[in-house]
């Protein structure tokens, strides 16, 4: 396929907004691709280059990218990002300025979409000292011979935000239509591969291939995840349910194969580097080969300390021998995904628990089950008085289901109204905080899109907000006067005392005293709030608020 003609499906894409139509639009594609098209296309369609699994990084930057535009279009940097922030899209401004451009060049190789993605996966490679350099010759190069159109494309898929509305349940079912397989075959093989590339190749080969899928040690897959609930509802509705403590502390995903293991995070990256002491522990854990999924708390006297120290271990690079020694962290290992050749994640929670006692020698989380609401409880208040978060429900007979927010996991904590939420933008801080961003934009997620929900300014100490500053600094995309803009990537825990509906801000909500509480580098942008939670906590709100008038 050319990417040309990839381009052209974009567009088609981008000029539709009904699902079902671009479920459609995607599906007549996919039957016509080769295997190894097939990948390519799918993950490109939805802004992504790499395996979901994968925490290969293309290595590109803003400032990078806006440099090679500058080059192929014969213009300052700066020119470009002018040009960036009057069209405020980065595809938008490519094209344009590749379309002047192309009244005076009449040469272009065409692109092959394959070709593109082996070039990009070059580009990841480079590595060491002159890699920038490399890289952004190799961008050039690309970009010089894109047509308009294909740069428009192009440059978003480099930025990883190709902002054409292709999710991954369109993905799912486009996949399902084009191959006549079942969509639920196609979600569970997405679940355990954690990459849509490969499903659609699979599916090609029909519903036995996908039917064989088994998670593949060493390719993460996405973390099960929680909802808020009660224990009362949990307990009418399945009788005997199992809790466990909720640690407050960093997730994990732990590979072993023999003696070889890898850990990875929340957001799947390969931490294994900065956790020898968590690792060596747990290989001597087991002699099986596993996939175990857990939580790292750090201990200090016998007591769990703040996150953030956990965090400060996972991002550790250097040093790690010394930072081990000043902390130890203890994994609380609760499921298992995997073992000795085996994908187990169908099989019931009860189940797998049986098999994690048996094969897990240590670090396996307590459990209690009953349908008992004062056994539960009693659980609850040890949880609090041993100093972690709270509680977690889980349904016995429930399956694993990767990257899925459902209904058999709930979290039960004592009632401090959080919301986690993207900075998008900020304010240079005045006085002695003049030379580090002292106010911020943060929004929640609607579609894919983000929308702004509050200013914060409070709750952060000095040093805090270095440290924020620091993991800004290099991502602002935009200025005027004192306020930046950021691209999206950092998500901050708020606190607040309530919603409330304004009309300052588009998703038409508000935080009232709205306060930092941490910052959530475990999470990434797809898992921030939605405008549709937020919605529904505010009925929530005003539904409470009538009960306690009443
Ligand atoms: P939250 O981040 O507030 O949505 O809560 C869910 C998180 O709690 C999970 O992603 C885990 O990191 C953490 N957690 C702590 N203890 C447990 C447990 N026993 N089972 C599952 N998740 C846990």
């Amino acid at each position: 396929m050319l990417f040309m003609d990839f381009s052209r499906a974009c567009e088609q894409l981008e000029g539709t907004s009904g699902r079902l139509e671009m479920i459609d639009i995607i599906s007549r594609f996919l039957p016509n691709l080769t295997p190894e098209e097939l990948p390519v296309f799918v993950r490109f369609v939805m802004g992504r280059i790499f395996p979901d699994w994968s925490s290969r990084k293309l290595g590109i930057g803003p400032n990078l990218l806006y440099e090679a535009i500058g080059y192929v279009a014969g213009i300052k940097k700066e020119q470009v990002i002018e040009k960036i922030n009057t069209t405020g899209d980065a595809g938008r401004a490519v094209e344009e300025l590749l379309s002047i451009k192309s009244q005076t060049t009449f040469f272009h190789e065409d692109l092959d979409l394959v070709h593109v993605y082996t070039e990009l996966i070059a580009i990841a490679e480079l590595e060491g000292k002159k890699s920038q350099r490399e890289k952004l010759l190799a961008v050039r190069r690309l970009l010089g011979n894109a047509h308009p159109l294909e740069g428009r494309y192009l440059a978003r898929i480099m930025l990883e935000e190709l902002r054409i509305g292709v999710g991954e349940g369109s993905v799912r079912d486009a996949i399902a239509k084009a191959f006549l397989v079942d969509s639920a075959l196609v979600e569970h093989a997405m679940q355990a591969l954690n990459d849509a590339g490969e499903v659609a190749r699979l599916a090609k080969l029909g519903p036995g291939a996908l039917r064989d899928v088994r998670i593949t040690q060493f390719h993460p897959v996405r973390m099960m995840l929680a909802q808020q609930g009660t224990i009362a509802d949990m307990i009418k509705e399945h009788g005997q349910i199992a809790a466990e403590f909720k640690y407050d502390g960093s997730r994990f995903q732990f590979h072993k194969k023999g003696n070889w293991a890898r850990m990875y995070s929340r957001r799947l990256e390969d931490v294994t580097g900065a956790l020898p002491d968590v690792i060596e522990a747990l290989l001597a854990a087991t002699e099986h080969d596993v996939i175990l999924d857990g939580e790292i708390i750090a201990i200090k006297d016998g007591r769990p300390m703040p996150f953030q120290s956990v965090l400060r271990r996972f991002r550790r690079r250097h040093d790690v021998a010394e930072a081990q020694e000043a902390i130890e962290l203890v994994p609380n290992v609760f499921d298992i995904l995997y073992l000795d050749g085996e994908t187990i994640i169908d099989l019931s929670f009860s189940e797998r628990r049986k098999i994690l006692m048996n094969v897990v020698n240590r670090y396996v989380a307590p459990q209690v089950v009953s349908s008992d609401p004062d056994e539960i409880e009693k659980m609850y208040n040890e949880a609090l008085a041993a100093g972690h978060e709270g509680i977690m429900i889980k349904v016995p007979a429930s399956a694993y289901t990767p990257g899925q927010r459902g209904k058999n996991w709930i979290k039960i904590k004592p009632d401090v109204d959080t919301l986690d939420l993207a900075v998008i933008g900020g304010e240079w801080g005045e006085g002695k905080r003049a030379h580090v961003f002292g106010s911020f934009l943060v929004a929640c997620q609607d579609g894919g899109k983000l929308i702004a929900l509050s200013r914060v300014a409070t709750g952060f100490s000095d040093e805090q907000l270095l440290e924020v500053y620091d993991l800004l600094k290099d991502r602002v995309i935009k200025k005027s006067g004192k306020e930046v803009t950021f691209e999206p990537g950092l998500v901050f825990e708020v606190g607040y005392a309530e919603l409330q509906v304004s009309p300052t801000y588009e998703g038409g909500f508000a935080l009232r005293f709205p306060r930092f509480i941490r910052i959530r580098d475990d999470k990434d942008i797809p898992d921030i709030e939605t405008l549709e939670n937020i919605r529904e906590r505010y009925n929530l709100q005003s539904k409470s608020a009538q009960a306690y008038k009443a």
